[in-house]
């Protein structure tokens, strides 16, 4: 892949930057609660994976969220062994893609999760707060805002991506790892 490899010290920067909403989202809630629940940990490990973060640092960037919550042991015991799963060193050694929108957005986020399609599962008002913080402009909100009603969410994202870019996005968003390495595209050149 063109774009592949991202490490542990540029991760926060190209969140902001490339990451769609729903990964930002697991992002900052792992940065600011130093956890997730499995289905938040399998849609953001997978994504990561897919943008290009090593094994060895995927433990180091998980290890150092949840050690502050569960601590290192736990971490170790609980938790290392599915990441390695999701990277196929463990079980059957399947090697797992990452989700695609189609399949985010028709989970069921209960109470406590993070994962899912932010422009299905939010409600209006933190989708628009989350948009804002994104720096997607008054006008392109409404827009929007108008596909979400009209649950057309992966325009509704792609729509972001084109006022977040300032630029025509004609393919269409079907899946986070190809907005990301887009965005990326968009940045490098
Ligand atoms: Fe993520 Fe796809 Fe939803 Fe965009 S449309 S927020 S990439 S699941």
């Amino acid at each position: 892949k063109e774009f592949a490899e991202v490490s542990i010290k540029d991760i926060d920067q190209v969140a902001k930057s490339s990451f769609p909403l729903c990964m930002r989202h697991l992002f900052e809630k792992l940065r600011e609660d130093h956890h997730l629940k499995h289905g938040g940990r399998m849609q953001l490990g997978l994504f990561l994976k897919g943008v290009g973060l090593k094994l060895d640092d995927a433990l180091a960037f998980w290890k150092a969220e949840f050690s502050q919550k569960v601590g290192a042991e736990r971490f170790d015991k609980e938790y290392a062994y599915s990441i390695r799963h999701n990277y196929g060193r463990e079980g059957k050694r399947t090697d797992y893609t990452p989700y695609s929108c189609q399949k985010i957005i028709s989970s069921t986020p209960g109470v406590g999760d993070h994962h899912g399609c932010p422009y299905r599962h939010f409600s209006e008002e933190n989708l628009r707060a989350a948009l804002s913080r994104m720096g997607v402009n008054s006008g392109a909100m409404e827009n929007v805002m108008d596909k979400v009603r009209n649950r057309h969410y992966q325009l509704a994202c792609t729509l972001t991506f084109e006022s977040i870019h300032g630029s025509s996005y004609d393919a269409g968003i079907n899946h986070p790892n190809q907005y990301f390495s887009d965005s990326q595209k968009f940045f490098k050149s």
